[in-house]
């Protein structure tokens, strides 16, 4: 469970030299339990965009709340308006949004420069600037504003100024209001699953997902991966107790389908089942073209449990690379059961690991025909220690593009079913009947 914490997290390259003392840091954690709040983990980062957002992301995963400071000046080296926006990003597992000008912050540092007979430099322009979906808070006291991302941010993150006389007095008036015990915060919590479509999901969840029900309950989808999104609001005690609850009820309901939380993915659930296990991974891939490889080596420290795979896209390469027969390629064809296992076993044959993942199909847009239409793919998973290779058929739909990511997809979700023992799990697109299990 999510501890009811607010985190801590100073910014700059001064702080990590030793050059000035954290001073914002300690005053903050004497401030926050006076609100009747607990102060969690403190941590500080240098003037760099992508550790920023990483420490937010990360202290975001047991904290209910982080308050930063520093990093919000006008100069390049101010990155933690950047960062804020790619740790959005991370979070909600959706494209980065570009930094929008705020109008507000405009006319504030437009007035802050006119009160002193000066002219705005061009470059305190970027003071303006918040990700999407965020809100400024004023600051009487100096030209930066605070940005939090309260109202509809997958995070709840305070950015304070650097400087302490601005700092302190912002907290006070902007965010002790909201972090309080009878403030309201916005929680969430994001469960990923895999296996079914988005309606029959729903039709699972029920009432869960009334629109006038809180916390909120509601899913989104992509690629065959559905999630459900739940969102509780109220004071920050209220609202963490209530957004663990509505998690639990949801996993009771479609525990086996759910693969991961939050910042989870599905190849980041398949490498920890693979590394819990000690097993290693190979792959033999035709229709994807190495996209199943690329999922796994996004993963970091993949090298644990994936040691690598083939592409093998024309026959003479399945032949060759993996000894798959050419009768097994004249007469079924390479888009078939049989050559799906003949590629999965081959993988098995030419490596020592323990699984191998194979897929080929019609990509399209050309190439179909009745029998195997565009979006006909076989997907096979072969098992070591079980002597088995596992085969499906799927028939997916969509452009060139999306069914070779659905396909690598479905890949990773077999193995997933494979892995944790139940090889014929339902997966969306498959078609049911026509599992083929054949010894290795
Ligand atoms: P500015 O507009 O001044 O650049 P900023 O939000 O970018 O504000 P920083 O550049 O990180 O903040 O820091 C500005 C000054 O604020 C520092 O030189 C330092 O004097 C003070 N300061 C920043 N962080 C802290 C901290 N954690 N504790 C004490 N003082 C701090
Ligand atoms: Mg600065």
């Amino acid at each position: 469970m999510t501890q009811l914490r607010i985190a801590i997290l100073s910014v700059g390259d001064e702080l990590v030299l030793g050059q000035i003392d954290d001073t914002n840091a300690s005053w903050l954690a004497r401030r926050i339990p006076a609100l009747g709040v607990m102060a969690g983990e403190r941590r500080t980062v240098g003037d760099d965009q992508a550790s920023i957002a990483r420490a937010i992301v990360e202290l975001s995963r047991t904290h209910s709340a982080v308050v930063v400071t520093g990093g919000l000046g006008p100069t390049l080296d101010d990155l933690t308006r950047e960062a804020l926006a790619d740790a959005i990003a991370l979070a909600s597992g959706e494209s980065r949004a570009p930094l929008e000008e705020d109008p507000a912050g405009i006319a504030h540092l437009r007035k802050w420069f006119e009160e002193k007979g000066r002219v705005m430099p061009p470059l305190n322009r970027r003071q303006a600037l918040r990700p999407p979906g965020t809100s400024l808070l004023a600051n009487p006291n100096g030209t930066a504003p605070g940005i939090a991302t309260w109202s509809s941010a997958p995070l709840c993150v305070f950015c304070l100024p650097g400087p302490p006389r601005e700092m302190q007095p912002m907290f006070d008036a902007e965010v002790a209001p909201k972090i309080a015990v009878d403030g309201a915060v916005v929680l969430t919590a994001a469960l990923h699953t895999v296996g079914l479509g988005e309606s029959s999901l729903a039709a699972i969840l029920g009432e869960l997902m009334d629109r006038s029900r809180m916390p909120s309950v509601g899913t989104t989808a992509k690629a065959g991966i559905v999630t459900i999104r739940i969102r509780a609001e109220g004071n920050v005690i209220d609202a963490q107790r209530a957004l663990d609850a509505t998690v639990d009820v949801c996993r009771s309901r479609v525990s086996n389908i759910i693969f991961g939380r939050d910042e989870d993915t599905l190849e980041s659930s398949v490498g920890a089942l693979l590394l819990a296990y000690g097993a290693t991974l190979a792959t033999a891939e035709s229709c994807t073209g190495g996209l199943v490889s690329a999922r796994l080596t996004d993963v970091p420290g993949s090298s644990a449990w994936f040691k690598g795979g083939f592409v093998v896209y024309a026959n003479e390469r399945k032949m060759e690379d993996l000894g798959v027969p050419s009768s097994v390629l004249d007469e079924f064809g390479a888009v078939s059961h049989a050559t799906a296992v003949a590629l999965a076993r081959g993988a098995l044959r030419r490596t020592t690991s323990d699984y191998a993942i194979s897929t080929t199909g019609v990509a399209g847009p050309t190439g179909g025909s009745l029998e195997k239409p565009v979006g006909t793919v076989f997907i096979a998973i072969a098992d070591r220690a079980r002597a088995e290779v596992c085969s499906r058929r799927f028939q997916m739909t969509g452009s060139r593009q999306t069914i070779r990511e659905r396909s690598t997809v479905m890949a990773l979700a077999a193995l997933r079913n494979a892995l944790l023992d139940n090889p014929l799990q339902s997966l969306l697109w498959a078609e049911s009947e026509r599992v083929h299990v054949e010894p290795l």
